[in-house]
């Protein structure tokens, strides 16, 4: 039933009116008078204190009297609308001027009626205002909703803005390294801001190397090495059955995301994303908005890993001796310098040998280069089984090789080199069905040692504990003492000595 409210500065025409009303199927509001009704509080106690509520009253009547009248409806009106009411606001009254009634009108009167009044054509102004009223209302409300909708919308750009930035720096950041580590320490950084997971995992495909695999905990930083096995294995299973054109796999209950990782029509590896629990305890599911970013930054992943992973192998390869793949001269000695300036930082030992092979030249001559080969690929083996993961070898030329040991003293260093000799000593190598056994002599130094303080002074040392093992009948090891120097110098000029001799006898 439509509402109804009279508003008159003397009662005078309500009491034909609002019979009339009421007879007509309208619900009449308590009459009030003009000065009364445009206090604020009654206003609100009329609409409503919610713009929501205007529609509280449907259509008002409002009897023109006077010029004082005049201006307190414009004010009325003018709260009206600030109200955002949508109701119906019709004048009753003499005639006035055409101006005052243009400037009613287009302070949204609905209709003006003069009076003496036609109940008949009362009745259908009302009617055509309330239907007016019902379009408008049906206006603002579709209105509201539009406008509700563009919120939403404006709310979701916002994010994906703040969204399409983070992934911008990201790719910014991880194309700029060269270490699959970072790369994916980097990744996990910023997908942890946008998906709340509760495991991101990567299975990394090693190039003729060993294959990489990360977990990350959500609640934790970095990345968990003790899980990584199991979930390397699970991973590694999904990389196996994937191939160049797999699609991302999601699981049945939609709170795990299987994606392959594709570089250059290549599969490199696989990503996995598993969510958690909300506060209820409810599964928490990968949305579409998710699902669509991390295809978006998969192709950025996969392309910095693969990146990162040539980088990396041309960087081995710079660094690799081609014939034993151990380290080459030149890669050694960065190491050497850093180990010592660690060392010397934290006031550890550090142990150098310097491995040559005894008698090579007579293997190359009897059995031929390619055998030679083979055994140089065999020593490195050994030498490798006789020294800790930590130690670093490389070989430093023809059939010397060098080996460092970080934190040994003396003692270690010289059971070490003892073994090493042994291992090799008791080694047979085999040409067919030939046996050949070979020997290595191997010099020590010790850092800090007396003077020596670069990897030069130290070289030199090794060096000449090696010429001492040769010297004393070779397949022994030597340590530099303090006056080994001394010791080799004695020992060259008796050689001279010797050889001079002779060469006057003979
Ligand atoms: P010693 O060190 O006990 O004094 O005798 P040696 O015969 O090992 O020493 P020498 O320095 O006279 O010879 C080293 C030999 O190592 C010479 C070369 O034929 C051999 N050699 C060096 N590099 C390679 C290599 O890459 N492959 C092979 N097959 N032989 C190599
Ligand atoms: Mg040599
Ligand atoms: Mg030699």
């Amino acid at each position: 039933m439509s509402k109804v409210l009279f508003i008159d500065f003397l009662p005078s025409l309500e009491e034909a009116v609002r019979p009339f009303l009421k007879d007509s199927g309208f619900h009449c509001l308590p009459s009030t008078s003009f000065p009364f009704v445009l206090n604020n509080e009654c206003l609100y106690g009329l609409f409503g204190r919610r713009t929501g509520d205007l529609g509280a009253v449907d259509v008002a009547l409002i009897h023109l009297k006077h010029q004082a009248s005049i201006e307190e409806t414009h004010s009325f009106l003018h709260r009206v609308r600030e109200m955002n009411s949508t109701a119906c606001v019709i004048l009753l009254g003499d005639s006035i001027e055409s101006e005052v009634l243009c400037e009613m009108l287009r302070n949204g009167v609905y209709d003006y009626l003069s009076l003496p009044l036609s109940f008949d054509k009362l009745k259908k102004t009302i009617a055509k205002g309330l239907e007016t009223k019902v379009n408008a209302d049906n206006m603002l409300c579709s209105m509201s909703l539009t406008k509700e909708r563009l919120l939403e919308e404006k709310a979701r750009l916002q994010i994906w803005n703040r969204d399409l930035s983070r992934i911008y720096q990201m790719t910014q950041t991880i194309t700029s390294f060269l270490n699959p580590g970072m790369t994916v320490g980097a990744f996990s950084e910023t997908i942890k801001q946008m998906i709340p997971y509760e495991t991101l995992s990567l299975f990394l495909k090693g190039r003729g190397g060993m294959d990489q695999v990360w977990v990350f905990p959500q609640q934790k930083e970095g990345a968990e090495r003790e899980s990584a096995k199991g979930e390397g294995e699970r991973l590694r299973a999904f990389f196996l059955q994937c191939h160049e054109k797999s699609e991302p796999k999601a699981a049945s209950n939609g709170n795990e995301i299987i994606i392959p990782l594709i570089a250059a029509s290549e599969k490199i590896g696989i990503l996995r994303i598993e969510m958690g629990r909300n506060e209820g305890g409810g599964l928490l599911c990968i949305n579409e908005y998710q699902t669509q970013i991390l295809l978006m930054v998969s192709t950025a992943l996969s392309l910095s890993l693969r990146n990162a992973q040539m980088y990396q192998e041309v960087k081995a390869l710079a660094a690799t001796d081609e014939l034993t793949n151990v380290l080459n001269r030149r890669a050694f000695l960065n190491i050497l310098g850093r180990e010592l300036k660690r060392s010397h930082r934290l006031g550890t030992t550090l142990a150098l040998f310097i491995i040559d092979l005894d008698h090579f030249k007579r293997v190359n001559d009897r059995y031929g280069h390619i055998t030679g080969d083979a055994v140089l690929q065999e020593i490195a083996l050994l030498i490798r089984q006789a020294i800790r993961e930590i130690d670093v070898m490389a070989r430093y030329g023809g059939e010397e090789f060098v080996v460092i040991l970080p934190e040994v003293n003396s003692e270690e260093a010289e059971v070490t080199a003892e073994r090493m000799r042994h291992i090799v000593a008791s080694h047979i190598f085999r040409k067919e069905k030939e046996a050949i056994h070979l020997s290595v002599s191997i010099g020590v130094v010790i850092f800090p040692f007396s003077h020596a303080t670069n990897p030069e002074d130290l070289f030199h040392l090794a060096d000449v504990a090696l010429y001492l093992a040769k010297k004393k009948g070779r397949n022994r090891v030597e340590m530099s003492l303090p006056d080994i120097e001394n010791l080799a110098e004695a020992l060259q000029s008796k050689e001279g000595v010797k050889e001079s001799n002779g060469k006057t006898t003979g």
